[in-house]
């Protein structure tokens, strides 16, 4: 079949001419590339699920059944593989044909709104089978008499980790019937869960396999992700279990990528024009060769900002944006008339990302990096249709992630994915989930499950088993979020979301202008006690800025030196909101600074420190130096883990006050922002060579002279980004790169 391009692209022969003949063009393609389709192809598969498979018409494609025969074989299987490569067959193929026999299989899916979508297909699938009858969903929507219904007669159940934890595990009695037919464990959109919510998630997986054991099933388990560096890694961290790892690459139609520099308004280019208004004029662009467009934006105020710009030209009525504010019917009769063709360019957040069906796109725009290369591709992958040439167009903004992917561009399009992580052994996490393993089933100490060392004394000891003194320990755990939380409230009383206790004193805290969801608000009041924050509409001209104490306290006895010179440990946190100052938008003028006294926060946590070669430099530059290094670090981070800057955090010592087992000298401490710590710190550790590495060329690349949002001011700097070097860091990271030169 013949590749093509849009009737109305093919007069300039491709998107790059077409770009370039906008009214007005001043070379902002500053970078193109064409990838070719790589269609998959469909191979001879003979194994057993075969009949399966005929029945439904379908050839597997390569990748498919090379997952197959891994499953044949009896291994675990982790799909790692790009949107619309049909991962899920590797999952639905071996599920139905599991049903035919009356074996169970569990769906793990980390949204109810992802579960439904994969529900409704999967009946689908089982109809032929006249088994589309027995799949369920099951989540907090699900009606009583649709439940008892579910456990009787089920045999694919689509659920969620809270459900598992809260509905299913400890009621596990009426689940027998399911449990002990458990063919399969089926652990879909796997890169979610990570972080805090994966460690949630990794302890009740763990709680679930010993359960099943209980009823005498060991499922084979089944996991997909998008792509991610670590897919066995990961899915092995969040089971418990070895895992075999297939991926694929492939494009069913070939993709121009562009990078669209917003024009400079200064010679060296270090002013530039706003990301939005270009975005804008692509919108038109496109909407007037009626090109159906699906631009992304980080927040809704960006979403509407772009499709403002566009009012008065000629096509405005074919431009429209998109949020997760908007009701239901709002958005379906957007996305209608976007299907119909009437709207040619939706502007939207990442609402749109996943699973909701608009029809095939000619373009996708990103308005700034996305925050990692998975959601990059994710949102790339959505244009494309049928074998048609698609358009992506990638806008940096001023943020170092997007400077990084600037002058690299290449590596967006090839490089490594990040890992994720997960950690089971999170001290903090972990008591609580073995209070309910332990209600579930009380835990005898040679069980995988029991870790004696991090056991407190809540736990009754009887012989060699452990029994939990709690009532229902479920209810003691909160899965999206970790601790003590704050409910946000507007001027009636109406929750509008939530936060936790760190971020509340530090974004929330009174007379704050905190933005949610991309609105702003003024912070009327914070009450500690009833953990409550209430938010009023903000007209104000200004934004704040908190002015915070942090401190870090190393335990020695778990202090690692991980790799030389580089150290990775148990610490404790303690971080004190002492203050705001009020800056104008624009100017940045301050306008007022005010003090307060947030109660402090504290905790465990594990963090990766080390001694920069502060010899270099004269003694007047060294706080400012490590300071900056330490932002421009953080700022980086993201590039090898999947984290965003504010899941972790930093201090840097000149002098450090206590003895540390690394010994002397001015020090920076990255640390995990989370009670306990989830793996960020320790993942750069094991990285650092090549974190050193791309923090210097950000620093030596960047074309500011003395620091901007791209290399070393932070957004989340506790002193408002005052004493910042970039010259000294960039010092000290050229010393550092030296030193590490080999590893990877
Ligand atoms: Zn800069
Ligand atoms: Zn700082």
């Amino acid at each position: 079949m013949p590749l093509m391009l849009p009737l109305a692209v093919e007069p300039f022969g491709g998107y790059k001419h077409w770009l370039e003949a906008i009214p007005g063009y001043s070379q902002q393609i500053s970078f193109h590339s064409l990838l070719p389709a790589i269609p998959p192809q469909p191979v001879t598969y003979e194994g057993v699920f075969r009949p399966t498979l005929s029945r439904w018409g379908i050839a597997p494609y390569e990748h498919q059944a090379a997952a197959f025969e891994l499953l044949e074989a009896g291994h675990n299987v982790v799909m790692a593989t790009p949107t619309a490569s049909g991962k899920s067959l590797v999952f639905q193929a071996p599920v139905v044909s599991a049903m035919q026999e009356g074996a169970t299989a569990l769906f793990i899916y980390p949204t109810k709104a992802l579960a439904r979508d994969q529900w409704s297909r999967l009946e689908t699938l089982a109809d032929p089978f006249e088994l589309s009858q027995r799949v369920f969903t099951y989540d907090g929507d699900t009606l009583p008499a649709r439940r008892k219904k579910a456990r009787e007669e089920g045999l694919a159940i689509l659920t969620n980790p809270d459900m598992l934890h809260f509905g299913i595990l400890p009621n596990h009695g009426r689940w027998a019937r399911f449990l002990s037919r458990l063919r399969y464990l089926v652990i879909d959109e796997a890169h979610y869960h990570r972080g805090v919510f994966g460690s949630h998630v990794a302890l009740i997986m763990r709680r679930l396999l010993r359960i099943a054991a209980h009823y005498g099933a060991s499922p084979q388990i089944i996991a997909a992700s998008a792509t991610i560096a670590n897919p066995a890694t990961h899915a092995a961290a969040l089971t418990g279990q070895p895992f075999e790892a297939v991926s694929a690459s492939g494009r069913g139609s070939e993709m121009e990528f562009v990078v669209w520099l917003p024009r400079a308004l200064d010679p060296s280019g270090e002013r530039r024009r706003s990301a939005n208004l270009e975005a804008a004029e692509l919108a038109v662009w496109a909407a007037t060769h009626d090109l159906k467009t699906l631009i992304f934006t980080g927040s809704r105020k960006t979403a509407e900002l772009i499709s403002r710009y566009t009012r008065g030209s000629d096509v405005e009525d074919k431009i429209r944006s998109y949020r997760a504010g908007y009701t239901a019917s709002e958005r379906e009769k957007l996305e209608e008339a976007f299907r119909a063709g009437e709207i040619s360019v939706l502007v939207s957040t990442s609402a749109l990302e996943l699973g909701i069906d608009i029809g095939g796109l000619d373009a996708v725009v990103m308005v700034g990096y996305p925050g990692s290369v998975n959601s990059f591709w994710q949102r790339a992958g959505r244009a494309g249709r049928g074998r048609e040439r698609a358009l992506t167009v990638w806008i940096p903004r001023e943020d170092p992630l997007d400077e990084y992917f600037l002058r690299r561009p290449e590596l967006l399009l090839g490089s490594a994915p990040e890992s994720a992580v997960a950690d089971w052994q999170n001290p903090y996490l972990y008591p609580d989930h073995l209070h309910c393993a332990a209600y579930e089933k009380p835990v005898v100490e040679s069980e995988p499950i029991c870790k004696p060392a991090l056991l407190n004394d809540s736990f009754i000891r009887r012989r060699n088993a452990c029994y939990t003194t709690y009532k229902v320990p479920h209810r003691r755990i909160s899965l999206r979020g970790s601790g003590v939380v704050f409910t946000l409230r507007d001027a009636a009383g109406n929750a509008m979301g939530q936060l936790d206790e760190r971020q509340a004193y530090w974004e929330a805290h009174p007379g704050a202008i905190y933005l949610h969801q991309g609105e702003s608000y003024l912070v009327r009041n914070l009450d500690p006690k009833k953990r409550e924050i209430v938010l009023l509409p903000s007209l104000e001209d200004y934004y704040t800025q908190p002015r915070a104490s942090t401190e870090i306290l190393v335990y020695p006895e778990w202090a690692e030196e991980v790799t030389s010179g580089v150290w990775v440990g148990r610490v404790r946190m303690r971080e004190q909101v002492t203050g705001f100052v009020k800056k104008r938008y624009v100017t940045e003028a301050v306008l007022e600074e005010i003090e307060l006294e947030m109660p402090e926060v504290s905790f465990d946590t594990e963090a990766v420190w080390f001694h920069p070669p502060a010899q270099a430099l004269s003694p007047d530059l060294v706080p400012s130096g490590i300071h900056a290094l330490e932002h421009a670090m953080i700022g980086l981070l993201p590039l090898f883990v999947l984290a965003e800057r504010r899941d972790v955090g930093g201090v840097s010592y000149p002098i450090y006050p206590h003895e540390l087992p690394s010994g002397e000298g001015p020090v920076i401490f990255i640390y995990d922002g989370y009670p306990g710590g989830v793996g960020y710190a320790r993942a750069g550790a094991e990285q650092f060579g090549r974190w050193i590495r791309a923090t210097y060329d950000q620093l030596a690349g960047c074309p500011c002279s003395h620091g901007c949002p791209r290399c070393i001011l932070s957004p989340k700097c506790g002193n408002g980004n005052q004493f910042l070097d970039k010259q000294a860091a960039l010092e000290l990271a050229e010393r550092l790169s030296a030193i590490f030169p080999t590893l990877k």
